[in-house]
């Protein structure tokens, strides 16, 4: 698969990052057969969807990293197995990833793997997104915060956007994105403090499927009322 990352993310994996991909493979598939951790078991299925798909979101980190050296703390919101904060540990430098997930199987599961991936820059905590995000020693202080398939966009917006320091960036990996989602999103970042810096449209390089990584930069504070209550921005989209 070097040539599709060199094509597409303009990045070469080291031994020891292709090595510590392969090693997650087999991880997770043992895991696999405890827990319903994925549906995604075939090596390119998992290669294309958990491994370039966690990566394709961050490509500005990924491809840019030579000429960056400054430490980067990242929180990835409704981990489960760990997409795509684990991949995202692996391929970037200098960076600390807090994996978050409300269900602590899912969190046990990655504190058992971690060591055997011998990754000192990652952390696994078991907490509803509405809740970190009110927790002082949490609240403002990532400079970036991923988010996949957990929610509907704008939830997802206002999951992310305060936990980001001020101009953090939010990245909401979505497969489909319809005009009415965009429409909803514009009026629920406004109201969190942030703005769409861009909204990306690409297919994935095996099986041509559609994706889209909507960009959301924090321009001012999240006022303190958000994130509303456990379960309030899934069911009453701002
Ligand atoms: N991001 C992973 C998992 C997606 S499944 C991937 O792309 O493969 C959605 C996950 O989000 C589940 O593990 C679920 O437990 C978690 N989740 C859903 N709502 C959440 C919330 N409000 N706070 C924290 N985790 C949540």
């Amino acid at each position: 698969m070097i040539d599709i990352w060199e094509r597409t993310l303009d990045w070469k994996p080291s031994p020891q990052q292709q090595e510590l991909f392969q090693r997650l493979y087999e991880l997770i598939i043992e895991g696999n057969r405890q827990l319903n951790l994925t549906r995604i078991t075939e090596p390119e299925d998992f290669w294309e969807k958990h491994l370039w798909d966690s990566l394709r979101g961050v490509k500005f980190l990924i491809s840019q990293q030579n000429r960056e050296d400054k430490e980067i703390n990242l929180i990835d919101l409704g981990t489960g197995a760990g997409f795509p904060g684990i991949p995202v540990a692996i391929a970037v430098k200098n960076c600390t990833v807090n994996l978050v997930d409300s269900t602590k199987k899912k969190i046990n599961f990655i504190d058992s793997i971690l060591p055997e991936l011998d990754l000192n820059n990652v952390f696994a905590t078991t907490c509803r997104a509405e809740e970190i995000g009110r927790e002082s020693q949490h609240r403002e202080t990532y400079d970036i915060a991923l988010i996949r398939a957990v929610a509907s966009a704008s939830a997802c917006a206002e999951y992310t956007l305060p936990l980001l320091k001020q101009q953090g960036l939010a990245v909401i990996y979505r497969g489909n994105l319809t005009e009415e989602e965009i429409t909803n999103m514009e009026n629920a970042v406004e109201q969190l403090g942030a703005v769409i810096e861009s909204i990306e449209q690409f297919n994935t390089p095996i099986s041509n499927s559609d994706r889209h990584c909507l960009y959301l930069r924090k321009v001012a504070s999240t006022p303190a009322k958000f994130p509303r209550g456990v379960g309030v921005p899934a069911q009453r989209p701002l």
